[in-house]
């Protein structure tokens, strides 16, 4: 690997990705059709989630996802985070056992941390280290950072092509406007991912994911937390506006009425069917590609949550040489 990249890919995992990689010294170049957050990073409900009871390699990186959002905080201030921490209940029959981080509390409590619940439940599991981004001014944080680190940035510039040498060794990209060289070619193009690393010959298992994000115009301070049961993530995201990410936008809405007092004029604004980049085995896909010396992955579910974690972790691993253990599960050899 080597210190001059290009990243393919300006949602909130590429932009990380060229973030970290630029601030550690690389020479970065960024490239994305559109505007950077306008993928489906733009319609994210954007819970920054900790792991809870989940196992494998997307939760051991959860497990340091909230840490790693603090740290990002305290690189770029200003950075659009809330943490209100999140409320789960009624998606098991029986309360669970609380995992790191998180406690199970009785009806009471509930009631203290949404005081606007009609019915607080018995039990619900409260994470209070949990938050939640304003995912498309994350990204743009991350550029901006990666710019003052000196990345070049190239918005509106689709990338057509992998471009290889004879030996077949990456040595930049085609788009639009002219070739853009670099030694490593990362891959975080989101839904788009497996095509461009399909035209040199590498399969990637991730596909499209469909997920639906409604806006709501509200009441202010309705909701307090993050809040998940078995009929919608809801947050408030501003004083007169909720989202929620769910399947039907009816059933939504008066999930939201008889839910919460004071709710009987909350009125849906938007519905956005996104769809989502999800590896096969709903683990990261993060690592160099054996068959294409030069090419590097990272497409990843849950990637508001872990972007900062992964765009670290990738980051040693291409600027310093580093091999990462909590990336050792996310490599592309495992299919
Ligand atoms: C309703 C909903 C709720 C969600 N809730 C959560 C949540 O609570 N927490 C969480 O962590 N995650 C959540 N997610 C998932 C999260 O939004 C995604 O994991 C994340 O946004 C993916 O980011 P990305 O950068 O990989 O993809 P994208 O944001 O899609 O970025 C990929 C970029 O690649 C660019 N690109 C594609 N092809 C090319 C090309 N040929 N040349 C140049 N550029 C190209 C695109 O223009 C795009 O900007 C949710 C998603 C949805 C839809």
């Amino acid at each position: 690997m080597s210190n001059d990249l290009v990243v393919v890919g300006a949602g909130i995992a590429g932009a990380s990705v060229a973030y970290h990689a630029a601030r550690a010294g690389a020479v970065v170049t960024l490239v994305d059709a559109g505007r950077p957050g306008g993928g489906v990073t733009a319609d994210s409900f954007a819970w920054i989630g900790s792991a809870g009871l989940r196992t494998g390699p997307a939760a051991a990186l959860r497990t340091i996802a909230t840490d790693e959002y603090r740290r990002l905080e305290a690189e770029l201030p200003g950075l659009p985070v809330t943490w209100s921490g999140s409320l789960s209940w009624g998606t098991t029959d029986a309360a669970p056992e609380a995992g790191p981080g998180q406690e199970i509390v009785d009806a009471a409590t509930v009631a203290t941390l949404e005081p606007a619940l009609r019915q607080p439940p018995e039990w619900a599991v409260w994470t209070p280290g949990d938050g939640a981004a304003d995912p498309v001014g994350v990204t743009e944080r991350l550029v901006a950072g990666a710019r003052a680190h000196g990345a070049q940035v190239h918005p509106d510039t689709p990338v057509t092509a992998i471009r290889r040498d004879a030996a077949g060794r990456v040595t930049g990209v085609e788009t639009a406007a002219g070739p853009l060289s670099g030694a490593t070619v990362v891959l975080a193009a989101g839904v788009a991912t497996a095509a461009l690393a399909a035209s040199v010959g590498v399969r990637v298992p991730a596909g499209p994911s469909p997920a639906t994000l409604f806006r709501f115009r509200a009441p202010a301070g309705l909701v307090r937390t993050v809040v998940n049961n078995l009929d919608f993530d809801l947050r408030q995201v501003a004083a007169d506006r909720l989202i929620a990410a769910a399947d039907s936008p009816e059933r939504t809405l008066a999930a939201v009425r008889s839910t919460f007092r004071g709710a009987a004029n909350v009125e849906l604004l938007s519905t956005r069917v996104r769809q989502r980049p999800m590896p096969a085995d709903g683990e990261p896909i993060v690592g160099p590609v054996a068959q294409a010396p030069g090419l590097y992955l990272a497409v990843f579910h849950a990637a508001v949550t872990l972007a900062p974690a992964v765009g670290r972790l990738v980051a040693r691993e291409l600027v310093d040489g580093a091999v990462e253990p909590q990336l050792a599960g996310c490599r592309l050899d495992r299919f």
